[in-house]
């Protein structure tokens, strides 16, 4: 007469992860109906690791039950010795053993090899993997590959709110989708922890928003209002809503949007709470909340992260946190550096991830948003992106592009220009155009630094930034050398006109990786 299988669960995790008990007994219970098996209660071992006192005594009834439905595998013993006991009592007793999860039975001489092979792959997975994958230093903070690539940076740095810093993280490139992402060290951590710490936006414009340009030709306007016109001409925003800002900073996003947006509801975010003041004064401003976007309070028609990617060590955890925010039609806004029309942004220490459009796809698909609308003309040198929730399932096949972005050439031109600023330099106190990221940066190369920082944005000049003169470019000496710290590219047309302004100076714009090589 048949008595019946024993169900077999833990209080403890099996391979690492914990299952409720209830669900362990769900599983058990729907092998046992599918299976045709009659199903006794399930015995429950302790949570003590390396116990396995309710297993030894469900095998010592096996001559009063037909055998024992595990919940895994891998719940049997660990030595091996311990595994082939049970074995050889099931099948001297003519019973059979069955693993609910591996959806696997046991009942003769030759599952013992089949088994046993699983514990085998099991531990050599575990072992390679351990020491591979789970370097969480190098691994791709958006595909979980590991690195094609790897380039120690011997350069000093900048913060991200421009101020000189020693040095910069090893510059990865993933191997599956073609991320260019910094290695995150323990000093990376204690870097950012500390930069973080003393934040400081815009302080070499005396907190005046940074002010860019679109095109070489056309009027200088503050970033946010540019953001803010993209997602208005994008989505077609009601004149009411609710906007949360994550690290919103001293507020420019939240007071360009309550200019234009009114009737909305507006909510700051921020790591640091010294934009509090400024923020909280802002019409429409509802609160400010010191932390991340789990703790802003409801949900929200727009979300905005304007500078915020990059700097995201473990960005789907980050982008999920933000989608449970989000309403199910609203948006979120996105502006970060692009490394390829500005490699100076490898030279920002708390910049972790280096986005190019595939890569910022890839992130988009993986954390399960749709990318609706993108310009890479919006700001110069910036990805603009607008994201929703993707409808249904996300497809898990990975679409990532392996083709190269720049990433190594991005890589490349900062080593060199690191080399060849201080030679070609060496002799000559210069001036630097601009007052930003790649202009400290330059300063910083140079063994004798700068005369004069020469800025056209009018909020900086007669000020003083990095113990130099800041000037407007009319009162540039007629003899110095200027050299314009942007991109190449960019750098090429600024000279020409302003060799074409102001005749005087010389304007030297900074060298391509080509001419760097020759
Ligand atoms: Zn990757």
């Amino acid at each position: 007469m048949s008595a019946g299988y024993r169900g077999y669960i833990a209080s403890r995790p099996v391979r690492g992860e914990m299952t409720p008990q209830h669900v362990q007994n769900l599983v058990v219970r729907d092998y046992a109906t599918r299976n045709g098996l009659p199903f006794l209660l399930s015995a429950t071992e302790y949570a003590m690791p390396g116990c396995f006192m309710m297993l030894d005594s469900a095998v010592a009834s096996l001559d009063d039950i037909d055998g024992i439905i595990f919940f895994s595998l891998f719940m049997m013993p660990p030595d091996e010795a311990g595994r082939r006991r049970i074995y050889r009592r099931t099948l001297e007793l003519g019973r059979s053993l069955h693993f609910a999860l591996e959806n696997l039975a046991f009942d003769s001489e030759r599952d013992i090899d089949r088994l046993e092979d699983m514990f085998q792959v099991d531990r050599f997975a575990r072992s390679t993997l351990r020491a591979v994958n789970f370097d969480s230093e190098v691994v791709c903070p958006i595909c979980g590959g590991l690195p094609a690539s790897e380039t120690s940076v011997d350069f000093s740095g900048v913060t991200s709110d421009v101020k000189p810093w020693p040095h910069v993280s090893n510059l990865l490139v993933c191997g599956g989708c073609g991320l260019l992402h910094k290695r995150k060290t323990a000093e990376w951590f204690q870097d950012v922890d500390v930069i973080y710490r003393d934040y400081e936006a815009y302080h070499q414009g005396q907190g005046a928003e940074q002010s860019v340009r679109q095109e070489e030709a056309s009027e200088l306007s503050p970033r946010s209002a540019l953001l803010v016109r993209f997602a208005k001409d994008e989505l077609a925003l009601p004149s009411s809503g609710r906007l949360l800002d994550v690290g919103c900073g001293n507020g420019a996003l939240l007071r360009s949007f309550a200019g234009e947006f009114p009737g909305w509801e507006l909510i700051g975010v921020d790591r640091s709470e010294s934009g509090a003041d400024a923020v909280g004064a802002i019409p429409g401003v509802e609160r400010f909340v010191v932390g991340g976007p789990a703790d802003a309070p409801g949900r929200y028609d727009l979300i905005s992260l304007v500078h915020v990617l990059e700097h995201v060590p473990e960005p789907l955890a980050f982008l999920s946190e933000v989608a449970a925010k989000l309403t199910p039609e609203g948006a979120v806004l996105i502006d970060a550096p692009s490394f390829a029309t500005n490699p100076f942004d490898l030279a920002v220490v708390d910049h972790v991830m280096h986005f190019s459009l595939a890569t910022l796809r890839e992130l988009t698909r993986r954390s399960g948003y749709a990318l609706r609308a993108y310009s890479s003309s919006l700001i110069r040198k910036e990805h603009a992106a607008l994201l929703t929730l993707a409808d249904g399932l996300v497809s898990t096949d990975s679409r990532a592009s392996r083709t190269p972005d720049g990433a190594t050439d991005a890589v490349s031109l900062l080593q060199g220009l690191a080399t060849w600023l201080p030679q070609r330099f060496a002799d000559q106190e210069i001036g630097i155009l601009g007052t930003g990221i790649a202009a400290t940066w330059v300063c910083e190369q140079l063994s004798n630094g700068a005369a004069y920082f020469v800025d056209e944005d009018p909020h900086r000049f007669g000020k003083s930034y990095m113990a130099t003169p800041v000037i407007a470019p009319t009162d540039v000496p007629d003899d110095l050398t200027v050299f314009v710290a942007q991109p190449p590219a960019i750098a090429r047309r600024i000279a020409e006109r302003l060799a074409t302004e102001f005749p005087g100076p010389s304007w030297v714009p900074c060298p391509s990786l080509d001419e760097l090589e020759l």
